[in-house]
Order: C-alpha cells, then structure tokens, then sequence
C-alpha cells in the first residue's frame, strides 16, 4: 500500500510518576501499530492494560513520554481532529437534550446553527434514535445513551472512530443488539468514518467487528502480535471457525508466554490436531524413559519401543501435548507430571490423564462438555464427525475421532459404543 496510512503510531510509550520519588509507572512500552483506510481493528487487552490509555493517545488528550502518534501524515501534539472517541461510561453532559449533546461534537467547526442541527439529525436517524431528540440522557435506557454516544463521534465524519469498550457497560442484549446494528452500518459501505479502532477485553466481540485482532500485552502494555480474522460477515459465533478463532485467542489470552500466531481459522482448529497416539503407548513411552533415567536420544527411545520414526513421532507429540514430556535437540525428557502419569497406579494414572487431557486437548474437552450437556448425555459418533469434517478430510476427521474417543475413554471423561456408534458422558455412579 503506498498510501499514506490513515494512523502511523512509532514506539509509543507512556509512564506517569508514581508517589515515590523519581519513580516511574509505565502503562504503554514502545506500541508499533498502523491503521490503513477501510478497516476495523480490534486491540484487545486485559483490564489496566492500558487500552484507554493508547486511545486516549490517539485523540491526542494526553501527550507521549516518547514515541510518536501521525494522523494522516501529521504528527498528533494536540486534540486530534481526525478521530471521534465513543465512551464506555457514555459520559453524555446531563443537562443537555440529545440532540444538544450530539452538537457538543460539532463545536470545534464552526457550522452554522441550521447545518449543526441537520447535521445531528442525520446522526441521530443513524443510530435509530430520531424519535428522542428533546429528551434528557437520564430519560433514556443505557443502550440509547451509548446511540446518543455513538451519534455525538459519526457527527463529526471523523476519517477514524475510536471507540472504548463501547458495549460493555450495556446489559448482553442490548450490547448485542448495538453491536449488530454497527456491522450493518460499517458492510452498508455508507458508515461515516474510514476505519474504526476497538479497544475490548471481549475476544467474541473483537471476532464479531474485526478485520484483524491486535493482542496487548499487560505491565507494561506492548503488542504482542495480531490475527487476521478472515470470516464473511456477519459472523455467526457458533460456527467451527469462530469457535476455533475464539479458543485460539482465548489461550494465546490466559498465556502471556505464547506466541500470537498468524493463523487462519482452518489452521487454528488443525494447529490443535490430536497427534494419533493410544494412551496405553504414550505410557509405554514414558515409562521407558523414566527407568532410563527420564532423558534419553529419540532415536534409542525408537530402537527400544521397536517403533518406526513414522509410529514415534505421534507418540512423542501426544506426551508433548500433555505436558508428560518435553522435547529438545534431538532428546526426550519426561517431566515431573510425566513422572507421576507413568508411575501411578492404574486409578492414579487414568486421573493424570484426565487433567491434562481437559487442559491441553480442547477436542476432547469439547466432545466432553457437549455430551455433559446434551440429553440423557448421550450423542450419536456422526455429531461429532459432521462437526470435524468442517475442518478436517473425512479420513482425517475419523482419525481424530477415535483419538479422541480412545482418550477421552482411558481419561473416563465418556465412553464409547461401537455397535451403536453413540457416545455417552461418563458417570461416577451409573446406576
Ligand atoms: P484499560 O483501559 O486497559 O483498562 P487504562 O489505560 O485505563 O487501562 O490504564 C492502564 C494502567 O495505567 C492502569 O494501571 C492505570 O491505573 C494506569 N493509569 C492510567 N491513567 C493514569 C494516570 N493519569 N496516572 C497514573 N496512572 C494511570
Ligand atoms: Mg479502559
């Protein structure tokens, strides 16, 4: 793209100084990011991560401590008048009319009263609410507050609408309803900015809205990495790819340590492949590795199983998967869980099991909580199947399947049967 970009931010960082003396807090550590024209970007982040804050850098209401923000082509050392800021706490002036409050954003350019006023009311009709024009913002319920907000920053046409956790201050319906409502707006190619940047710590929402999601890191706050979110709108939250996107960020989210991958929903759902290894081999494995002193060369863990490198691979991954062992520079290391999985009792080792199985295989956690929910807490094999061949070939599909199904069995999370192809939740005292 040649084009100047619509929003150019260079190590942006900011600290603030704290009680103590010469001490510093930093919120935002060297932030790197780019807006181009026509796209929504979604900053997710945790609580106090200072997502406010880095919007608030945008408008240009609080200075850089180094780093700089450019607003197409121009540095921002003021009120930036190219962005309009959507509020969670909708912070409408409550002596003030709706329609006055939307004018409030029209101050700085200098209309004439008739142009303010048909100005407003075409936000307003925008935003569903050219009924309320003389009421009082305490008149109105919290979703038609946060419309009043979102018509006070599209009055302005800003080229950029910012907008701060725009939804969550409202009940789920209402945000629901909101949200929906700007997707139409924004794919009806008549919405009243060039692009829109999100800050939220909803993974669905930014999925929902997105073109790309940027992940912020906390304490300090530097971008971690972005997902582009490649799915046709509008986006149906029960689809396989937005699970898959959901549960990908969702990990990348709870693991500071991760790395944010550049991944296609497709990928994101096969990246969790189950590797094909029968429980009763992944223990095999590991107790050969311990008696061997819990580290040993792959190869000579091959020589020793009688397993071809085709029929170890799978094995090493699942124990890998499950954090049984860890594999580095050619060698196999069982860990202290491994340790315990391998040496056990059979109960013992079936528990081992189950916990990590839930924790680091979602295909088997998600067959698990479909089946705890569904009725009579069974499920016919083909539910299951439908739903992997959305993302994998039927015979992939199938292989995964009965990995699943023989883990999920040794973990008695459910079991399996074959004659009817029915799976069912496993209970602690079926009667
Ligand atoms: P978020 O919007 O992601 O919840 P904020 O940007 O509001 O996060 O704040 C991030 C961190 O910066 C918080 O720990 C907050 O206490 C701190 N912070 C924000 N503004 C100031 C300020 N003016 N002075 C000192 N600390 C601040
Ligand atoms: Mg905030």
């Amino acid at each position: 793209m040649s084009a100047t970009p619509l929003l150019q931010i260079t190590r942006l960082t900011k600290s603030y100084p704290t009680p103590e003396p010469g001490s510093f807090f930093t919120v935002l550590e060297g932030i790197d990011l780019t807006i181009h024209s026509g796209e929504i970007v979604a900053i997710l982040g945790r609580s106090g991560s200072g997502k406010s804050t880095l919007l608030r850098s945008i408008a240009g209401l609080i200075k850089p401590t180094s780093g700089s923000v450019v607003s197409s082509g121009h540095e921002v050392s003021g009120p930036n008048s190219d962005v309009a800021l959507v509020f969670q706490s909708f912070a409408l002036l409550p002596w003030l009319t709706v329609h006055e409050n939307v004018e409030v954003g029209l101050q700085p350019l200098q209309l004439s009263d008739r142009d303010k006023r048909r100005r407003s009311m075409e936000a307003l009709r925008l935003v569903g609410l050219e009924g309320f024009t003389n009421a009082y913002p305490k008149e109105l319920s919290g979703g038609m507050q946060q419309r009043v907000g979102f018509a006070r920053a599209l009055v302005v046409r800003p080229k950029l609408l910012l907008l701060d956790e725009p939804f969550s201050a409202l009940d789920v319906l209402t945000a629901e309803n909101l949200r929906g409502e700007i997707d139409d707006l924004w794919q009806a190619e008549t919405f009243p900015a060039e692009s829109i940047v999100m800050v939220t710590n909803n993974i669905e929402e930014a999925i929902i809205l997105a073109d790309r999601v940027v992940v912020l890191g906390s304490n300090p706050s530097r971008v971690r990495g972005e997902i582009p979110i490649n799915l046709a709108r509008p986006r149906s939250r029960n689809s396989d790819a937005f699970r898959a996107m959901a549960d990908h960020i969702y990990t990348v989210m709870t693991h500071p340590e991760r790395e944010v991958a550049f991944i296609s929903p497709a990928q994101a759902a096969r990246r969790e492949a189950l590797p094909e290894a029968r429980p009763g081999a992944i223990s095999g494995l590991l107790e050969l590795l311990h008696e061997y002193g819990g580290k040993e060369d792959v190869a000579v863990i091959g020589d020793r199983l009688r397993v071809e490198a085709d029929d170890l691979l799978p094995i090493l991954d699942a124990a890998a998967l499950l954090g049984f062992a860890t594999v580095e520079h050619g060698d196999v290391r069982i860990t202290p869980t491994g340790i315990d999985f391998a040496t056990g009792e059979i109960d013992e080792a079936k528990e081992h099991f189950k916990v990590a199985v839930l924790e680091h295989a979602p295909l088997v956690r998600a067959m698990h909580d479909a089946l705890a929910d569904a009725p009579d807490g069974e499920l016919d094999a083909q539910f299951f199947l439908d739903d992997l061949e959305e993302t994998f070939t039927m015979e992939e599909a199938r292989e995964q399947f009965n990995t699943a199904v023989n883990w999920g069995r040794y973990a008695q999370l459910f079991e399996y049967d074959s004659d009817e192809e029915v799976l069912r939740v496993h209970r602690e005292h079926a009667e």
